[in-house]
């Protein structure tokens, strides 16, 4: 992209900080004016709405200045890794709506190279074998007010690290019995400066190497050198990272000759109300079965909220609206269920479904008679059209609808009051059935045949109008409502407690025997169906779902859809 083309692009949008940073860089020729990122995940759990806030920056930035951005795993840590999750990254990378086309990396690639560079280091007097454990190791640290103390293990020669770097890595030592450090500053203000830890000894083959390797890098010795190798111009992450830039630009600097050096940028974390964004914890709760996998629509995770209904464009809405800053935050859940709501408004179709369904006899309506009424399929596109639903003398109402001694302003069903059965007409209760324990069983109404779109009697007023389905050609359906997965606002904060005691018991509710319209069930043979259960909320079917045994999930509650209908009338 032409610098001029950037300066009309800003014009019209503005930029977030990063964005800026960027431009500048870019305006000012460095790098050559070449824009590379990358999005550095570690395949060791499933990504998060989290990991999507840094990949919409990742891979938003890269599109927008006509760079590139590479996907790289960070996998360093072959005991926590696994091809299982390097798969789900993909997916969950393409669904919302990014690629990386041939600029798949591995970190484990640079492994040659990264031990390359630490034999260098060791030869020049920058690294050391340190025989301690790592408590030891920790209690030599300090605190950001007190120097550190050296390991008795410092001032070995680089003949004899060299020699132990090497055996560690032929395994002829135990895990945690050595590690290599680099040889900065045990007194520096920077804690990441004194000595940190290069490489540790792993025995756990790996994802890809194999049993190649018995030492492994640690984040800090791979990570900048990663972005380097690849020729990564702007390396973007979270705060957390802002500390470790020094030690970035420390090892990177052992690499480059000053032409071209990648830059570490950071942005703050995205972190949710009622929900936890700890990979380790996201873990836990599938292990310990408290659900039903990553994928659970409880989950925060990206295929959690995939499978729950949400689309890739209201989680791209939602962390927009968040931005990003330099400040730290708690998002709340609200902001990102407004986005969905907001984006299935306009996609969803609507349909009808009783959850809780109360049965009507419309007594004056002809017994085999059956109409079809015309139903729009959704207001807000104009495209959608209209689809048919069957009207009959039985039909189902949602119990919560009727009322036997309602209170004022109730304008649902009642004895002796009307309402309008949508699409459809105007009914009026006359009797109420109940069993021997006094519950209702069944409604006797009678319908004003004059009140069906395009007769006179179409516009006759009533105040409320309930949604309804056809008792003989309903379909039954389960439906699985979901709520928050913690009953915390932020568990995260809660330091002394186990966050499983702060799960929500009410997280999942599954309701059977629910009565869909059939059009309805015949879309709902398509996997990732948008529906709007009109005056429900939004739905989605599961791919538990089978031929005979229709699953929905709930995505999102609908909220005001009571005022909505009666201003509708
Ligand atoms: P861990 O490193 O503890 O396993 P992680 O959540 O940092 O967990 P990574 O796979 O290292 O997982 O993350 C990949 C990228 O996603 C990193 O650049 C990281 O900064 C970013 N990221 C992770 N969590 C969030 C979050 N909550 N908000 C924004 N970006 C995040
Ligand atoms: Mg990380």
């Amino acid at each position: 992209m032409e610098a001029n083309d950037i300066e009309k692009t800003e014009e019209k949008r503005g930029l977030n900080f990063v964005e800026e940073i960027v431009f500048n860089d870019l305006r000012e020729g460095k790098n050559g004016g070449r824009l590379n990122t990358r999005f550095p995940p570690e395949p060791n759990g499933y990504l998060h709405i989290g990991h999507a806030k840094a990949i919409c920056m990742d891979f938003g930035v890269a599109e927008r200045f006509g760079g590139t951005c590479n996907l790289r795993f960070d996998d360093t840590n072959p005991v926590k890794e696994d091809v299982e999750y390097v798969d789900s990254i993909r997916e969950d990378i393409h669904w919302l709506g990014f690629d990386w086309a041939d600029r798949e990396y591995y970190a484990s690639d640079y492994f040659p190279q990264l031990f390359d560079l630490a034999v260098r280091l060791i030869k020049e007097g920058k690294a050391y074998v340190d025989d301690q454990t790592s408590e030891q190791i920790a209690a030599q640290k300090g605190s950001p007010t007190e120097p550190g103390q050296n390991s008795p293990f410092r001032d070995r020669t680089p003949e004899e690290n060299l020699d132990l770097f090497m055996r560690m890595n032929a395994g002829e030592f135990d895990e945690g019995s050595r590690v290599l450090r680099a040889k900065i500053d045990m007194s520096s203000p920077n804690m990441h400066f004194r000595d940190p830890i290069m490489y540790r000894i792993i025995k756990t083959p790996h994802h890809r190497t194999g049993t190649t390797w018995k030492v492994y890098p640690m984040y800090d010795f791979a990570h900048g050198q990663s972005d380097f190798f690849e020729g990564v111009t702007h390396s973007i992450c979270t705060l957390e990272f802002v500390p470790h830039r020094p030690l970035y630009d420390y090892f990177v600097d052992e690499l480059s000759d000053g032409s071209y050096r990648p830059r570490q940028i950071e942005f703050n974390r995205l972190n949710l109300t009622y929900t936890v964004m700890s990979k380790r914890k996201l873990l836990q709760l599938v292990k310990e079965g408290l659900v039903a996998g990553w994928d659970d629509p409880r989950m925060p995770t990206i295929c959690g909220m995939r499978r729950r209904g949400y689309t890739p464009q209201s989680i791209r809405n939602f962390i927009n609206t968040i931005g990003y800053t330099k400040f730290e935050a708690l998002n709340s859940m609200s902001l990102l269920e407004h986005a969905v709501r907001d984006d299935l408004n306009r996609i969803a179709t609507r349909v009808m479904a009783v959850i809780n369904p109360l049965r009507v006899v419309i007594t004056n309506y002809p017994e085999d008679k059956v109409e079809m009424v015309e139903m729009e399929s959704n207001p807000e596109d104009p495209t959608a059209g209209m689809h048919q639903m069957p009207f009959s003398r039985e039909i189902f109402i949602e119990r919560d609808d009727f009322m036997e001694n309602p209170p004022k302003k109730f304008f649902r069903l009642a004895p002796g009051s009307e309402v309008r059965l949508k699409g459809a007409y105007i009914i009026k209760c006359d009797e109420v059935i109940k069993d021997a324990e006094g519950n209702i069983t069944e409604l006797r109404c009678s319908y004003d045949p004059d009140t069906l779109s395009g007769m006179p009697g179409a516009s006759r007023k009533v105040k409320g109008t309930l949604h309804w389905v056809s008792s003989a050609h309903a379909v039954d359906a389960e439906v699985r409502l979901y709520d928050r997965l913690f009953s915390v606002e932020n568990p995260a904060a809660e330091a002394d407690r186990d966050f499983r005691e702060m799960l929500n018991p009410d997280s999942l509710k599954v309701v059977k025997g629910v009565k869909l319209e059939p059009f309805a069930a015949e879309l709902a043979k398509t996997q990732g169906t948008k529906f709007q259960f009109q005056r429900i909320g939004y739905f989605t079917p599961d791919y538990d779902s089978t031929a005979d045994a229709l699953v929905f999930n709930r995505t999102i509650a609908l909220r005001d859809s009571w005022e909505k209908e009666q201003k509708k009338g």
